[in-house]
């Protein structure tokens, strides 16, 4: 008997669900029953969906699964953080990790779209380990799901366990189009997580076509990796940006907004290198080229891994550079660390968990404290 590939419902966004459903001559609102056992009480099997016919279980059964990411690890910090490690499939023992990062009434699950990414930044592991491939929209959400459910049984009524989803795990989420919308779309949608779409947010080095796209497609809230206040420096740190210089990333940036239906600012992140892109005169510059942009200001300092190269600014230094752009109007905030006593900066479990040649230990938890 030849093994048929059953449909994962995990990855599947409204739209597609429901069209599944009525490909299988079932009504729409089956899909939204599913769709809510999955996303909402976390079903793992069709046994459990008790207002659905056993007629229809079965035959779900037959055809369809609901499939998570597989877990290699789990860990809990001492401040509540928690992190992920997640074997995609494929089989080539390609793992990418998730982290979630409590603070107050917050609780921000920073999610990946890729194994690897394509991009090459220069002060960025998962750049050095080059492109290994993309994750399906079940992936991605998967974390999501695998993160609420690591709290117990899922409870719509119950607190919520993830307020923000940031898309800042490895991988560059618009090189990974359509699944990432797709799992952003459930993330936002009342029959699934309910997020709010302030509180869903897309990181990009500056795929500027992408962005265009976006905009058609959802109304997330957008973060932006600058790292540099002109195009020389840009190039250097963000080699994506030959392509798509800071004008062009920047006129983008105004038609997101302009095109979403409420009012909002684009995050600008700013990862600090010492002697790289810290100094005052750069602040002042930086200040300059955003001045027409709703924008709040992020300044990650660099979050060193072996043989990078470079190292983070000094706590003054950044505070410095950060009184500038303040001075000159601009909300700043500057990322600090959370989880070290379990390797939350991204990566560094992977890379043990791997290869030590690909270490990746981004920056990501983190809270933001206000200047
Ligand atoms: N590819 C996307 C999202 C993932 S990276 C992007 O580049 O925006 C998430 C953030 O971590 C980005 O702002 C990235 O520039 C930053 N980052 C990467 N490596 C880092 C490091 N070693 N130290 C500090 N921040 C880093
Ligand atoms: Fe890719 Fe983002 Fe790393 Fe650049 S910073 S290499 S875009 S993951």
């Amino acid at each position: 008997m030849t093994d048929i590939k059953k449909v994962n419902l995990l990855g599947l966004p409204p739209e597609k669900l429901i069209e599944f459903f009525e490909s299988i001559g079932e009504k729409k609102f089956r899909a939204t029953q599913v769709m809510k056992w999955i996303h909402q009480k976390g079903a793992e099997s069709f046994e459990e969906m008790t207002d659905v016919s056993k007629a229809l279980r079965a035959k779900l059964e037959g055809i369809c699964e609901i499939r998570g990411p597989e877990v290699v690890s789990q860990e809990i910090s001492t401040d509540g953080t928690r992190k992920w490690i997640i074997r995609t499939e494929g089989g080539n023992n390609d793992c990418v990790e998730t982290v979630l990062i409590p603070d107050g009434n917050r609780a921000t699950l920073c999610v990946s779209s890729q194994v690897g990414c394509s991009l090459d930044c220069s002060f960025c592991s998962t750049g050095k380990q080059g492109f290994n491939r993309n994750l399906t929209p079940a992936e991605i959400i998967g974390q999501v799901w695998i993160a609420i459910k690591s709290f117990g049984p899922m409870d719509p009524n119950g607190p919520r366990r993830v307020t923000n989803v940031v898309m800042m795990g490895m991988g560059e989420p618009l090189m990974n189009f359509e699944p990432v919308v797709d799992a952003m779309v459930l993330m936002m949608h009342d029959h699934a997580y309910g997020m709010s779409k302030r509180r869903v947010t897309l990181s990009t080095s500056g795929v500027v076509p992408k962005i265009y796209e976006l905009v058609k497609r959802t109304d997330v809230s957008l973060a932006i990796s600058l790292h540099a206040p002109n195009d020389a420096l840009r190039n250097e740190l963000v080699p994506i940006n030959k392509k798509y210089p800071i004008a062009e990333l920047l006129e983008a940036c105004q038609h997101y907004l302009a095109n979403l239906p409420d009012k909002r600012h684009i995050t600008i992140e700013y990862t600090m290198m010492s002697g790289v892109n810290d100094n005052e005169e750069q602040a002042h510059e930086l200040a300059i080229l955003l001045k027409d942009l709703e924008c709040k200001i992020n300044l990650i300092p660099f979050n060193p891994f072996p043989n990078s190269g470079y190292e983070k600014p000094s706590n003054n230094r950044t505070r410095r550079f950060q009184k500038i752009l303040a001075d000159a109007g601009y909300t700043v905030t500057v990322r600090t660390t959370r989880g070290d006593d379990i390797d939350a900066a991204c990566g560094q479990l992977v890379g043990d968990f791997q290869d030590k040649t690909r270490r990746s230990q981004k920056y990501i938890e983190l809270r933001e404290v206000k200047s």
